[in-house]
């Protein structure tokens, strides 16, 4: 099959990797219907996280059940799935809890690369979850974004407590911070500031239901929102870019009282002890149990009553790979999705 592997930082190749097999009874191959990259996947491509050797690439992923392990019970060959980038098991008691990213036996699909034909996935019973017939094509981008950053988006709105009479800021224009203004929308927030500084973004922002825009970033960013929220600060903030600046923006903006949901990825974040005591804030986030959210996503993605699919602003195929990354690197797209 063909997939993506990344070299050195910069350098990302399509080239012919071998075809997975079934490894263990649990397992399934999926061929895969549309994969895409992610803003974390660029910090690789940046040099910002190692590079050790040739990597293959990717955790985001839809496809077609092509074979499943004898143990495989819930999903079938035929069938169109949608998984996240963390296989889990979905019974053991983190997972029962909510919290399948962190499953006793999760496997990061991103050491499997989902940039690829096909892709094995580990525990496919309870990582998969099935769409009710085989969607129709437009219906792809968006279940695809329900694969990582719509869930994402949404495990942060919910960590941050977003909801009915709330008014939630979003740092990080990025496609989760995006899909995290939807998902305050979804909740019933009543009022919900994007902060983003380019334009286009801007306008999907208010698409996904921002009602304000704050272009402001750092002590300004904060000093902003506690403008518009009478000296408060916003009742939820969702971090969407794993900074320390970001970190701090989010934790200045929020209320006494108030809730962080953090999901950008921490990249030598470290929290000032005696900023954080008196800041009264609640913080919870980590990597994304979007497992937890798949079945309600992908009904509320097959009913049509959410589109998060429009953060895929650049359609490739597999093949241009390369460009794919180049183009987000430089922010000429939000979101690449790749066809393989
Ligand atoms: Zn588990």
């Amino acid at each position: 099959m063909r997939g993506t592997v990344l070299h050195a930082p910069g350098d990302v190749r399509v080239e012919a990797r071998d075809d997975p097999r079934l490894e263990q009874p649990t397992d399934a191959i999926i061929r895969v219907a549309a994969t895409c990259v992610c803003g974390s996947d660029l910090w690789p491509y940046r040099g910002i996280e190692a590079v050790n050797g040739p990597a293959p690439m990717g955790h985001e992923y839809v496809g077609v059940i092509e074979e499943v392990g004898a143990d495989v019970t819930t999903v079938t060959p035929g069938q169109f799935v949608v998984g996240s980038f963390f296989a889990s098991d979905n019974t053991c008691d983190i997972c029962q809890a909510g919290y399948q990213s962190r499953c006793v036996h999760a496997e990061p699909m991103g050491t499997i690369g989902t940039q690829a034909q096909l892709a094995r996935i580990p525990l496919a019973d309870g990582t998969l979850v099935a769409t009710p017939t085989m969607p129709e094509p437009e219906l792809i981008p968006s279940l695809l974004a329900a694969s990582d950053v719509l869930g994402t988006g949404w495990f942060a709105a919910v960590a941050a407590a977003a909801g009915p009479g709330k008014t939630v800021a979003v740092v990080g224009d990025g496609a989760v911070g995006l899909l995290g203004v939807l998902a305050a929308r979804q909740l019933g927030a009543e009022r919900i500031i994007a902060m983003s500084r380019h334009e286009p973004r801007q306008k999907l922002a208010r698409e996904f239901g921002a009602t304000d825009v704050v272009t402001e970033r750092g002590d300004e960013g904060v000093a902003r929102i506690k403008d518009l929220t009478s000296g408060l600060g916003a009742h939820s903030v969702i971090e969407a870019v794993g900074t320390q600046e970001s970190m701090m923006q989010a934790i200045g903006s929020t209320r006494p009282g108030g809730h962080v949901g953090y999901v950008g990825v921490a990249h030598d974040v470290s929290l000032p002890g005696e900023k954080l005591f008196f800041s009264s804030v609640h913080l919870h986030g980590g990597p994304a149990p979007v497992r937890r959210f798949l079945p309600e996503l992908i009904q509320l993605i097959w009913d049509r009553k959410i589109n998060p699919g429009k953060v895929f602003d650049l359609t490739l195929p597999l093949e241009q790979a390369a460009e794919a990354y180049h183009a987000m690197d430089q922010r000429r797209a939000i979101k690449t999705l790749l066809t393989p």
